[in-house]
């Protein structure tokens, strides 16, 4: 799962996953400086607890009418891009094409957004959503583990904790509304050692109206943890 080393890249040249574009700079892996500054970060004003952003100037801290409803376990979650672009490619490529040239810059992106919007980071360890392991064995690896294991790489200190595991296969969320959501992944994690750190951060790839980050959430909330951080690359 290591990104390539460096000899390989004068006999096969390295390709952006979304433009195409050979990438000679030793800062770019995957996906290119280009696709990566021309996708659109997401910028408050935001839900002070599940991040989404809305349009327009507010000057005050606010929270949406879905979490006002739904109440999630987390104390926040923040997306650091449209899920869109150069950012989308990335996360397919890396997902359905294991292409794993694009960790190291998604996970740059990662630890900025870590640094950015948790509060003490450093005392919190990372805890990557876990998939299911009949769809592990599927996939042969968990996208969200790579990824914390490549953050874990940039940001001192950081460490993973493992122990959460996803015990109920649920059938997949796309096509469900928000409550079908909520309802789909109800009771699908749980610790598996207790208790489970005071302080994490929630690591995925995308996150969509939240339900999933919000299960794992409830589970390690059971199991002791306070203060939960989620932080995902994109919303979609
Ligand atoms: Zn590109
Ligand atoms: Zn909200």
């Amino acid at each position: 799962m290591d990104p390539r080393p460096r000899i390989l890249d004068t006999a096969f040249p390295r390709q952006c996953c979304s433009c195409g574009t050979e990438i000679s700079h030793p800062s770019e892996n995957g996906l290119c400086w280009d696709c990566r500054s021309a996708t659109h970060s997401l910028t408050p004003p935001w839900c002070e607890q599940c991040g989404m952003p809305i349009a327009g100037r507010v000057d005050h801290s606010f929270r949406c009418a879905r979490c006002e409803e739904t109440r999630p376990a987390y104390t926040l979650a923040r997306s650091l891009y449209r899920y869109e672009g150069g950012i989308r490619d990335a996360i397919h490529a890396l997902k359905y094409h294991r292409d794993f040239s694009v960790i190291p810059d998604l996970a740059r992106l990662f630890a900025a957004g870590i640094l950015t919007h948790v509060p003490d980071a450093a005392a919190a360890q990372l805890v990557p959503v876990p998939l299911h392991p009949r769809k592990l064995r599927k996939r042969g690896f968990n996208q969200s583990h790579e990824l914390a294991k490549a953050i874990c790489l940039l940001v001192p200190g950081a460490a993973i904790w493992p122990h959460l595991r996803r015990v109920k296969d649920t059938e997949t969320q796309t096509h469900l509304s928000a409550s079908a959501r909520r309802r789909n992944v109800q009771g699908a994690f749980r610790a598996a050692r207790t208790p489970a750190p005071e302080s994490v951060i929630l690591i995925d790839d995308v996150m969509t109206t939240g339900s999933t980050v919000d299960a794992c959430a409830r589970a390690l909330h059971q199991t002791g943890s306070r203060h939960i951080s989620v932080l995902t690359l994109a919303r979609g």
